[in-house]
């Protein structure tokens, strides 16, 4: 089954140092992939907003996509949000909360230079604009290497952080990497959130709303019949 959760992570070109070209999708590309997305009838919700249709009917609604950016790139306000804007499409991203307004290479590919995170002026700034925030832990460490404790400080600072500059309850999370085990999966639902996603694989069959995953579009899929033939699974 196609998720209708769609992964992205920075919408850029990519520079000489980068080693991992497949998460970059050029601006054009995703103004493309949108055109087709609002062509083809679907409507666009937010992670927050799918958790809660999920609670009420079961499913997810039909002909509706959730685009989802990890990791809180600047690119999303620069290249993202204008073209979202465009086609009236909602978004989440999910902050590393302690990269807000940094240039590190934190959650960088190995090899690659520092890149520039959202501000918390940002965060505030595209809230007003209907971007939902979620939480990608604080410092991005991955979950199932950490004790319980560890794992709730990760989870508790960032959603914190995230709620005193969205004013908003943070429903949403994505695991640092796609990496969870059964421990950290509790732990993601005491910490009140509603909804958490792996990168691409999960191991149930049915949708579990903690291990949701991904339809992640690569840069590969600027070739609009490959975004076309990811998408064709969708109900
Ligand atoms: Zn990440």
């Amino acid at each position: 089954m196609t998720s209708p959760f769609l992964l992205y992570h920075k919408i850029d070109r990519p520079t000489p140092d980068v080693k991992i070209r497949g998460a970059f999708t050029p601006p054009k590309a995703f103004a493309r992939q949108l055109a087709i997305l609002a062509k083809s009838g679907f409507s666009f919700a937010t992670a927050g907003e799918m958790a809660a249709y999920f609670r009420q009917a079961g499913e997810f609604p039909k002909r509706t996509v959730a685009i989802t950016f990890d990791d809180g790139w600047k690119d999303n306000l620069t290249f993202a949000l204008p073209i979202l804007r465009e086609y009236n499409a909602k978004a989440t991203i999910f902050l590393v909360t302690s990269c807000l307004g940094k240039t590190t290479d934190l959650v960088t590919a190995d090899g690659e230079g520092p890149r520039q995170h959202l501000s918390a002026d940002d965060v505030r700034a595209m809230t007003a604009d209907g971007i939902e925030f979620g939480s990608h832990t604080h410092t991005h460490r991955h979950l199932h290497k950490l004790d319980p404790a560890e794992t709730r400080d990760e989870l508790k600072t960032s959603k914190d952080v995230i709620e005193d500059l969205t004013q908003k309850e943070c429903v949403s999370f994505a695991y640092p990497a796609g990496f969870f085990d059964q421990a950290a999966k509790e732990e993601v639902q005491n910490a009140g959130f509603k909804i958490a996603f792996t990168t691409v694989y999960s191991h149930g069959n049915g949708p579990d709303l903690f291990e949701l995953p991904r339809t992640e579009i690569l840069r590969r899929d600027r070739f609009l019949f490959r975004f076309r033939r990811k998408i064709a699974g969708l109900s």
